[in-house]
């Protein structure tokens, strides 16, 4: 099957061509450990897991690396301002690296939750130093670098197609819009550094010798450095943000198609921001965020804010609200319920365990909704069809496992409590009722209806409990 994917390099949407045959090597721009990560970036990392996990569902091997931003993040993406590391340690009075590592543990306790497979290689950019630094020599040698009073800066002018991803009016605009005090000393607004000096009224934490003088990567040297030593100098897709393109991916490209002189990823996909009703943005930096961890502390299913983000379209804007996240939940509920069913009907001795060919048909249309730029709702409503469809229970329930490996929903655990349709829940709660009022006949014959109706009751200390008899 053919898979299209948008390129935001070409704004349009491409036949996916890899570098070999059938496989894909994918980079994913990964969390700046200063803080927690929230649902917005949280989002992102699902569309990317969405990714490789639809991508291996059509037969390609994948081999995915994602960075660790430890060091190099500017409080700005402009460079200008404090390390975000170093902000963060003097907030909680901790070391930049005991911040790294709290921050990092908490985010893949989240990732974990939100059934996220783990990158094949991880990278914390401060194990990459030596990497980053024969980049800049490279660099250096070509001719593109140049050094001012706080660091080695990249000549953006030097490269003629620089700004291509972002549009040639978006690089015009930072050029001219530039204010001039942010460092008068730059040649252009655009350029950006490579390597910052550590300032002796500073006193950093991470610092690192380099032939230029002791100082620390700029911010946007780990993701080439990286990318290029896991996945070869040009890569099949790399991933992130919207909020990337303008910036951080631009500069990537600019360091490292200098660099070799070769295009430094083939396609480069983004996902559109999560956005707050209320406030409109969510920012780490801002703080008064939500997380994963808030979403379960209050009883949500992370895996119900997983489906919320497959309800939309990576390339869709997505509000959050209380109400959609609920509304998720109780679909996800539905279709753990449903499957459970179908496991018990297909376990019942009468039910007749042979195929039909014309099933086959949903797993054509799932391909075919993955394989049109990953498009999770198309796919969803697929799923919804396929289980809502006159086929066999068993055929029904095994395409729901199969989709599952790609959707992720862990679909196959026992639902909560089932829903029971509402006339029976009446009847249920009638007669409660009637136990209460001491009115046993009344309550005796409920009983009875419900049996009838396939529903069994049970008295217990914490109260009345149902389920269903099935058979
Ligand atoms: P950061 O840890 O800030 O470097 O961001 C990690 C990832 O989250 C990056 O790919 C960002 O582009 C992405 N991101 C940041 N904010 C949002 C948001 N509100 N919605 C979706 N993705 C976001
Ligand atoms: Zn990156």
């Amino acid at each position: 099957m053919e898979l299209k994917l948008y390129n935001t390099l070409t704004r349009s949407k491409e036949l996916f061509k890899p570098l070999k045959p059938m496989t894909a090597g994918i980079y994913t721009c990964g969390p700046t450990v200063y803080n927690y990560a929230h649902i917005g970036n949280m989002r992102t990392y699902i569309f990317e897991d969405g990714l490789v996990r639809a991508l291996k569902f059509l037969g390609y091997g994948v081999k995915r690396v994602m960075n660790i931003t430890d060091v190099g993040h500017l409080v700005s993406d402009a460079d200008d301002g404090e390390d975000k590391m170093e902000v963060g340690a003097k907030r909680e009075g901790k070391s930049a690296w005991d911040i790294a590592k709290f921050y990092t543990e908490a985010f893949f306790r989240d990732y974990k939750a939100l059934n996220c497979l783990l990158p094949d290689i991880t990278c914390p950019a401060t194990e990459y130093i030596k990497e980053m630094l024969d980049l800049l020599l490279a660099l250096e040698k070509k001719g593109f670098t140049y050094r001012i009073n706080d660091g080695i800066y990249f000549d953006t002018a030097k490269l003629p197609d620089y700004g291509k991803l972002a549009g040639k009016s978006h690089i015009e605009g930072i050029r001219e819009g530039a204010r001039v005090e942010a460092n008068a000393e730059k040649r252009g607004a655009a350029d950006f550094a490579l390597w910052k000096f550590s300032l002796p009224e500073e006193q950093r934490q991470m610092e690192w010798d380099s032939p230029w003088g002791k100082g620390f990567p700029g911010w946007h040297m780990e993701c080439s450095a990286m990318a290029m030593k896991h996945l070869g100098e040009t890569i099949d897709i790399h991933c992130g943000g919207e909020d990337h393109v303008a910036i951080h991916h631009t500069n990537e490209i600019a360091q490292s198609e200098a660099a070799t002189g070769k295009p430094f990823a083939n396609y480069w996909l983004h996902a559109r921001f999560l956005i707050m009703g209320d406030t409109g943005k969510m920012s780490k930096s801002a703080g008064g965020f939500l997380t994963t961890a808030t979403l379960m502390e209050k009883g949500c299913d992370p895996l119900a804010y997983r489906y919320f983000c497959f309800s939309a379209h990576y390339r869709k804007q997505l509000e959050f609200s209380w109400e959609s996240i609920d509304t998720a939940a109780k679909n996800l509920e539905a279709l753990r319920a449903t499957i459970a069913r179908l496991k018990e009907e297909a376990q019942a001795p009468a039910v007749n365990k042979g195929k039909d060919e014309r099933f086959h048909e949903f797993y054509d249309h799932f391909a075919e909704a993955l394989a049109d730029d990953l498009n999770m709702p198309q796919a969803l409503a697929v799923l919804w069809g396929a289980l809502r469809s006159p086929y066999g229970a068993t055929e029904r329930r095994e395409f729901a496992l199969k989709a599952d490996e790609v959707l992720g929903l862990d679909l196959d655990r026992a639902p909560a409590q089932e829903p029971l349709p509402a006339e029976l829940a009446a009847l249920v709660t009638e007669r409660e009722a009637a136990r209460k009022a001491r009115d046993f006949k009344r309550s005796d014959e409920l009983r009875k209806a419900l049996a009838d109706k396939g529903v069994l009751i049970e008295d217990t200390s914490s109260g009345t409990k149902w389920k269903f008899s099935r058979g």
